[in-house]
């Protein structure tokens, strides 16, 4: 009988179980069946005679109420289990979410001077640096090493260095950032230091170059809008998809992470004459031609010009050049390639 009490209190212990009490009910668990044994071998020891049959009878249906009790406690502890997951994943994500708006709202309130900036690209006949903006970007490997499965979220190639595809089928990670950005010392549209006024280091060395020549020819250019944040592009991409729903917007704004701004590698420069714009109009002036006829001597291209949005996927930007480098950039214009035909990649 001390056998059916002992399984019978472990029985009762068990049924009390609270699911989050998992380590406090197995030590009691353990503890009951060490009792259990102890109890089992003493009748083995003492018990030979007439009740022997009796006390097998009564250790095999202890034995069957242990097993289903022990089937019960599992179940309880599976449960358990899983309650925890789901509340731990429920926790990430509300954690997760947090810390986005709590980003965003950080991202907005540094960079009121971007979202200008893209308002003003996106005045230009919903055609702003659509190159960096809109949509993702490739890698720079031949296409047939990428089966166009998704064409949106193709891999950039970092490892090409200025080099570097991004466009609407090749993407950066979107907390990818440049170890090496700096503020180029030249002027700019706005005063104060953003997130935009920063270039990587070769490249804007080569800027300043190119800004102090333009000077010495009496040709005026100011910098509006360097490096762009993953998280600002999302910030901006999302907030033009609220206004004027995903199909317009990918018209003019690159999708977070097919920004060629993120690279670090590009700049968009304007000039007093237009305002300081962002607008085809640039083109047209002085400082415009002044740009497309020779940044390439600095290693930048006007990477989306005129003429080549059906092989870039971006209209006219001649307000936005990026670093390729000067053998690069003056091959690139002496051919009339895009950078895409140039790497042998698509867009
Ligand atoms: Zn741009």
């Amino acid at each position: 009988m001390k056998k059916i009490v002992a399984v019978s209190t472990l029985a009762l212990l068990l049924a009390g179980c609270n699911p989050g009490d998992q380590e406090a009910e197995k030590d009691t668990k353990t503890e009951e069946q060490a009792n259990q044994n102890a109890d089992e071998k003493v009748a083995q020891d003492n018990e030979k005679s007439d009740a022997e049959v009796a006390k097998e009878k009564e250790a095999a249906e202890a034995k069957k109420e242990a097993e289903a009790q022990a089937e019960a406690e599992k179940k309880a502890e599976e449960q358990a289990a899983a309650d925890k997951k789901a509340a731990e994943e429920k926790a990430a994500e509300e954690k997760a979410a947090e810390e986005k708006a709590a980003e965003d709202k950080a991202d907005e309130s540094t960079t009121e001077d971007k979202t200008d900036e893209t308002a003003e690209e996106k005045k230009d006949d919903g055609k702003t640096d659509s190159a960096q903006d809109p949509e993702p970007s490739k890698p720079s490997k031949p296409e047939s090493e990428t089966p166009d499965v998704d064409k949106s979220d193709t891999k950039a190639d970092l490892s090409l260095g200025e080099l570097v595809v991004v466009n609407k089928k090749y993407s950066l990670p979107i907390d990818y950032k440049p170890s090496d950005l700096v503020v180029p010392d030249v002027s700019f549209s706005y005063s104060g230091v953003l997130e935009q006024s920063y270039m990587r280091a070769p490249a804007a060395k080569q800027m300043e170059k190119m800004f102090a020549d333009a000077k010495a020819a009496n040709i005026t250019l100011n910098a509006v809008s360097g490096f762009r944040s993953g998280a600002r592009q999302t910030v901006l991409y999302n907030n033009y998809v609220a206004r004027d729903g995903k199909e317009a917007a990918d018209q003019y704004s690159a999708r977070p992470g097919h920004s060629e701004h993120q690279t670090g590698l590009v700049f968009d420069i304007s000039a007093p004459s237009v305002g300081n714009g962002l607008t085809a109009a640039l083109g047209d002036t002085k400082e415009g031609k002044w740009i497309a006829n020779n940044a390439a001597k600095y290693g930048f291209i006007v990477r989306y010009d005129r003429g080549f949005q059906s092989r870039t996927g971006y209209t006219y930007e001649p307000w936005h050049i990026r670093y390729v480098g000067v053998g690069p950039a003056t091959q690139i214009k002496n051919n009339g390639q895009t950078l895409e035909e140039y790497m042998k990649v698509g867009h």
